[in-house]
């Protein structure tokens, strides 16, 4: 390289590019967190759907509890009637009323067995899948909490990048740190400064002319290539 004044520029070009990754990394933050804020809320969501679940069959055992309660009442009732009652007809009428109560009480008894094993083995799963899902969201708060860590380390690193970047512009001359600050506007995405390999331009591949690539070997002023208006150098 012919220009000392290149070098310089290279210099700010590698600070630049190192300060843009670290903010690229940082911008990449609040996404990454919201996914895993997410997470959580979809598990924190299962968890209560399945301990709705359980809920409602317990909900569905107390309606059975009241049925037979009320059923229970009705014998009284027609107990209390029976006694009253002077014909035989109406008091085999009463019993027969009874028993038709006793059976739905003990049909019903049935059923609240047979629910309350599944109320059992319901609660043994939503256990497990709880403490699944606990484990689960853990993990991504350890995540959200590296990514903290990762956030105040990003910061710290820009802090630094800024700096350097600032010495290294302070270093360099001030007519190619305005040609380069130029560039860099116009190109947008780094790097703003390549070098001609085989007379091409490193940063579009594309070939640029002789006089492109004579005026960069001898320097002492910035050249540009032809295709993508990079500043290059030989
Ligand atoms: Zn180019």
């Amino acid at each position: 390289m012919s220009d000392p004044q290149i070098e310089k520029l290279l210099q700010v070009q590698i600070c630049d590019m190192k300060l843009q990754k670290i903010e690229q990394d940082l911008s990449r933050l609040p996404k990454e967190l919201d996914a895993y804020r997410a997470k959580i809320a979809a598990e924190q969501l299962a968890i209560e759907q399945a301990r709705q679940s359980v809920a409602a069959l317990e909900v569905q055992r107390s309606e059975m509890d009241s049925q037979v309660t009320s059923l229970e009442t009705e014998i009284q009732r027609f107990r209390n009637q029976q006694l009253e009652v002077k014909k035989n007809e109406e008091y085999r009428a009463l019993t027969a009323q009874i028993e038709l109560a006793e059976s739905s009480i003990s049909d019903l008894e049935e059923k609240e067995i047979e629910l309350m094993f599944t109320i059992d083995s319901a609660k043994e799963a939503f256990e497990e899948q709880k403490q699944l899902i606990e484990a689960r969201i853990r993990e991504q708060e350890k995540l959200i909490g590296l990514l903290a860590d990762k956030e105040q380390l990003l910061k710290d690193s820009s802090g630094t990048a800024q700096s350097d970047l600032s010495d290294a512009r302070d270093r360099a001359g001030p007519e190619y740190l305005e040609q380069y600050d130029r560039v860099a506007k116009l190109v947008k995405k780094p790097p703003y400064l390549v070098a001609i390999k085989s007379q091409k331009c490193s940063g579009c591949h594309l070939r640029v002319s002789n006089e492109v690539s004579h005026m960069a070997t001898v320097g002492g002023e910035p050249s540009y290539c032809d295709q993508c208006a990079r500043m290059v150098y030989m």
